[in-house]
């Protein structure tokens, strides 16, 4: 579903991705992880193409090459869905038209139909009852579930996920992971950032763990989590357990 080839990127002199080769099956939930700067965010965001690759790396998505840019990169697009740590929602849009815009834009889709769609969407993540309030209004779990309702509506192929609950009250954070325990149970394709271990092994099925800008393990959760192998993975491990 999404393979990425000899993927490398630059900020100027710095290489903040170093020749990532990585396939994801269509249904599997890989748990992205690893210390600061080590690349995660990078990795999500070349693979939706809100950074470009350095020349020779290849990123292909059920098939298809990511172009770099035009009308084509925004249907390609469509079907990456990314949530992020920080909601993202328009602020000043309702929560109905924060989920229904995407769809009527770039799906061309019928409003009553985006409508219908998106308060079913509202209804699977728990927000239904928030649809006519503006984002300040909800809690960050519900702008985070809404956040989530608006990247399906616009059924995508995959979903990527870059620390989805490390800005939220720990209160909040187990209704954003059952949200995507559930996507991940119905066969959702996800690329999950996070450091929430009790998640990564109940709903991931592989562990990628990144340092300095490479995969250094790439194991089961299980594996991962009581068998580190590299040095890199261990010294992570004893400081986040
Ligand atoms: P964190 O756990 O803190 O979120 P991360 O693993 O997501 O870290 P990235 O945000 O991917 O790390 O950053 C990887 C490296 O690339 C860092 O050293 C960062 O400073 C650098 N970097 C990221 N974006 C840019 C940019 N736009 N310009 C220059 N350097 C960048
Ligand atoms: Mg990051």
């Amino acid at each position: 579903m999404v393979k990425l080839t000899n993927v490398n990127k630059h900020f100027g002199s710095f290489q903040a991705l170093k020749d990532i080769n990585l396939a994801i099956p269509k249904g599997q939930v890989v748990i992205v992880v690893g210390p600061s700067g080590s690349g995660k965010s990078t990795l999500c965001r070349t693979i939706n193409r809100l950074e470009t690759i350095d020349e020779g790396g290849e990123i292909m998505i059920d098939g298809k090459e990511l172009p770099a840019e035009g009308k084509d990169l925004a249907k390609l697009r469509a079907e990456v869905g990314m949530v992020f740590q920080s909601f993202n929602l328009f602020a000043h849009k309702s929560i109905l038209d924060n989920v229904i815009m995407g769809p009527m834009k770039v799906r061309k889709m019928r409003k009553a139909e985006a409508k219908e769609r998106a308060m079913e969407l509202l209804r699977r993540v728990g927000v239904e009852a928030q649809a006519n309030k503006m984002p300040a209004q909800l809690s960050g779990g519900q702008q985070q579930r809404v956040a989530i309702a608006r990247a399906l509506a616009m059924r995508p192929k995959v979903l990527l996920f870059d620390e989805p609950t490390s800005a939220l009250d720990p209160e909040m954070v187990n209704e954003v992971l059952d949200v995507m325990t559930s996507l991940a149970k119905e066969g959702m394709t996800m690329v999950v950032v996070t450091h929430e271990m009790g998640f990564a092994r109940k709903a991931g099925d592989r562990v990628v763990f990144m340092a300095d800008g490479e995969i250094v393990e790439d194991t089961t959760p299980e594996d991962f989590f009581t068998n580190p192998q590299s040095d890199r993975a261990k010294d992570f491990l004893g400081k986040i357990l």
